[in-house]
């Protein structure tokens, strides 16, 4: 079994799993319905992955909601407070409370963050590495005990095998698992000794059930790792070689290079190893010298994170260089990662320009690129050579293609000087001007962009998309939203209004649809947390803006008010990490294509006269690169993108810059070097912990602090919200800060909005009257 998988996508084609979990959390089917439609999505992947080629399916890659969680739930790691008893299953309702929190409150914003209103909260959810899917963090406790739940590893298996497959069990790694967790005190690894048992009656289990090799993910030998993470490697690995023979273990690193854990990894008493070879093809030659010979090496050539076909002669180089040094049994040929980050099938896009689809491949067609590159290895490269040379042709077709070069794209990039990243003067000249032009009270108010997208804003959305309303009906009825909200912003008090993002479904897609050298799929979901799914846009070629994008809403709602309104843009690092991009160029490139498109419409902006413009980055921090080497390079990139965006304008414009996540100490000096005028960040939750490292950098420019989690239904009073802003103020001199919500309201209703936004204007005004004592 030379072609293999490392895990495929849950969600199924139709987003059945979604459609089921929603159904069930809404009490309208049983468990027993949705662990019906669970089994068969689980069985109907297993046949598709055997028809693709593949002789070994994964399992226990399935999960109702997350991996993680499932692991943490397997082994008895569940806080108190769940309705979970010691040596009991871990019930459904058990299991969604931890995911949800309790009642299923939890309240997703753009962002992906969710927390539970009231009752037991759900685990914290985080990113899995550097992609977009979320994991919920485990909260472990100084001597936690770990006693398996259950075996689902061990019944996925026997499902499989009565089903008539060959499988390959899946495990998340114990070190992996610990470094992934949370303990408010202490060292989670020094709960390795503890957990091991857990692990090592797995393994006993699976073995007995007759499996033959477990495949173990240990993505994190992919990070920087300390001495003691090292050691735990070892012990841990060392300690389950005892017990897992017969069962040979398939140790797996994927997103990234193992560098200098490349020694460590080849160390350990494991069977094979995985290689993530499209991330880090580099670590394939120093692997082969190094592998004990007995060391199966399973080599991931084919992308499993983003949508372009594999250029299978290239792929096929390395598998050779592989064969020329080891015998080809020690050989197998996988995707980099599990596909779970990939869509499902590209045969389902049948509205895509055929040449572009010609250019892609989903999990089903890339499980086929790797049966290809297996069938090579085993029946050596003439067998394939039919496939290689269709592939040649696709991958020339592509770089010959002239829907990837736009000359005018190319000439504006090489015409840019390091002047375009720099305003014209620095903040305090800028902030003297804008100033006198905005004359805006003292703790000025504003929100972040977006307004409730209430049932009725996405139906008449939907009714213009199915063509059920005219384009003028359309914009009749958003131009009559926009009227609405100002004169609500203007009543409510607020000093910086909003036009309130009506017209938008989200705040990537709705942008890249107004731009060439974009494309988007119909049924291209990923999986992003439990049921919520994202369809990222392709970008794959050169990116230009035929017109603006943003100017007609902004200037409209502009000519309503006397007061200052903000422009509202998505920038170019979240524009690019939100999207499938383009594998053909660098990714830097991408990034500053989308920062000059950008730049014209900031541009527009301030010409159709607004005074100020909002440039949405909530996703720098997530493209931070996994190993501490890589990141000043990106971040300096991110920086300056940003700043190319934003620095077309006059002094007297004002920019601001939206980020909602909680880590910014070690990012904080870049944050500043963006050098946006005003920042808004997410602080509410977190009761202005947050603001901590801009205190302690001496933050230069202006700072909105949240004042309202946004991500809850519940509405703060005044008192609150200006004792946080008090908080807020022994930290950032008062005279520079803003106040505003944690983050967009578009997830939230108005009858939350009105009273919060009243007692958060009311909150400004008692500190501008206490000032003025
Ligand atoms: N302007 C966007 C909104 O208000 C910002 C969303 C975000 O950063 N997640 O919805
Ligand atoms: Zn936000």
């Amino acid at each position: 079994m030379t072609a293999t998988n490392l895990g495929f996508p849950r969600i199924g084609l139709r987003r059945e799993l979604k459609t089921a979990l929603e159904s069930f959390w809404a009490g309208k089917i049983g468990e027993a319905d949705l662990r019906a439609t669970a089994d068969a999505l689980r069985l109907r992947h297993w046949q598709l992955q055997r028809d693709a080629g593949i002789g070994c399916v994964p399992v226990n890659d399935f999960s109702l909601y997350d991996h993680v969680l499932d692991t943490a739930c397997t082994v008895g790691a569940i806080p108190d407070g769940y309705g979970w008893r010691k040596g009991q299953p871990v019930s459904l309702d058990t299991y969604f409370t931890l995911a949800r929190g309790e009642r299923g409150t939890a309240e997703p914003c753009g962002c992906g963050h969710a927390q539970a209103a009231k009752g037991a909260p759900a685990l914290e959810m985080t990113k899995w590495f550097d992609t977009n899917y979320h994991y919920l963090v485990p909260i472990l406790r100084p001597g936690q005990d770990f006693t398996p739940t259950g075996f689902p590893a061990v019944e996925a298996y026997e499902a499989a095998t009565r089903a008539g497959f060959t499988a390959r069990p899946v495990l998340l790694g114990p070190v992996s698992f610990l470094m992934l967790s949370k303990m408010a005190e202490g060292d989670p690894l020094d709960l390795l000794p503890g957990l091991l048992p857990a692990y090592a009656e797995t393994l006993k289990r699976l073995a007995k059930a007759g499996a033959r090799w477990v495949q173990i993910d240990e993505p994190c030998l992919v990070l920087d790792l300390p001495e003691k993470a090292r050691a735990a490697f070892a012990n841990a690995y060392d300690s389950l070689a005892r017990v897992a023979a017969p069962l040979s273990v398939m140790l797996t690193t994927y997103f990234g290079g193992l560098r200098d854990n490349l020694d460590l990894a080849l160390s350990l008493p494991v069977q094979g190893l995985h290689l993530d070879l499209v991330r880090a093809p580099e670590q394939l030659a120093p692997a082969l010298r190094k592998a004990p010979p007995r060391m199966a090496l399973s080599l991931g050539l084919v992308n499993g994170r983003n949508i372009w076909r594999t250029d299978l002669r290239a792929a096929f180089a390395l598998l050779r260089e592989a064969a020329s040094e080891r015998r080809a049994e020690a050989l197998l040929v996988a995707p980099s990662c599990s596909l779970l980050h990939s869509p499902i099938d590209l045969e389902s896009e049948t509205a895509l320009d055929p040449e572009l689809r010609g250019w892609m491949a989903f999990a089903k067609q890339k499980l086929a690129e790797v049966a290809v590159l297996a069938r090579g290895l085993r029946e050596g490269g003439k067998a394939i050579e039919a496939e290689l040379q269709e592939s040649d042709a696709i991958q020339a077709a592509r770089r010959a293609s002239p829907k990837l070069n736009d000359p005018a794209v190319a000439a504006r990039l090489a015409a840019g000087t390091p002047e375009d990243a720099r305003r014209a003067s620095p903040f305090p000249t800028r902030r003297t001007a804008q100033r006198d032009r905005l004359n805006l009270p003292a703790f000025p108010t504003t929100t972040i962009g977006s307004f409730p997208q209430t049932a009725e804003v996405r139906a008449a959305r939907a009714a213009r998309k199915r063509g059920e309303t005219t384009q003028e009906e359309y914009e009749a009825y958003l131009r009559a939203e926009i009227a609405e909200s100002i004169r609500w912003q203007e009543e409510a008090g607020l000093d910086m209004l909003v036009h309130g993002e009506f017209e938008r479904n989200d705040m990537v897609e709705h942008f890249a649809e107004f731009l060439e050298g974009y494309a988007f799929t119909r049924n291209g979901w990923v999986q992003s947390y439990g049921s919520r799914c994202v369809k990222p846009p392709v970008i794959f070629g050169d990116v230009s803006r035929p017109g603006p994008m943003t100017v007609r809403w902004s200037a409209y709602a502009q000519s309503l008010t006397s007061r200052p309104m903000k422009g509202m843009l998505t920038g170019p690092v979240t524009m690019m990490q939100w999207a499938f991009v383009r594998d053909d160029v660098p990714a830097a490139k991408v990034r500053r294509q989308l920062a000059y498109v950008l730049r014209d419409e900031v541009a527009d902006l301030e010409a159709a006269g607004l005074a100020a413009v909002q440039i949405d980055e909530p996703a720098i921090r997530e493209g931070l690169p996994l190993r501490a080497d890589d990141r000043a390079g990106y971040l300096a990139d991110a920086v300056e993108c940003f700043r190319i965006t934003a620095s077309a304008v006059r002094d007297a414009t004002q920019i601001h810059t939206h980020m909602c996540y909680s880590e910014f100490n070690d990012i904080i000096g870049s944050i500043a070097d963006m050098d946006a005028d005003v920042i808004s960040i997410e602080t509410a939750r977190s009761r202005m912990e947050l603001l901590e490292a801009f205190a302690v950098f001496d933050y230069p420019n202006e700072i909105g602090p949240g004042v309202w989690d946004i991500h809850s239904p519940r509405v703060p009073e005044a008192d609150e919200m200006r004792g946080l802003l008090q908080v807020a103020a022994q930290r950032i001199p008062a005279e520079r800060l803003w106040v505003n919500p944690d983050c967009g309201l578009k997830t939230r209703g108005w009858a939350e909005v009105r009273p919060a936004i009243g007692n958060m204007v009311n909150a400004a005004r008692g500190l501008r009257a206490q000032a003025a004592e």
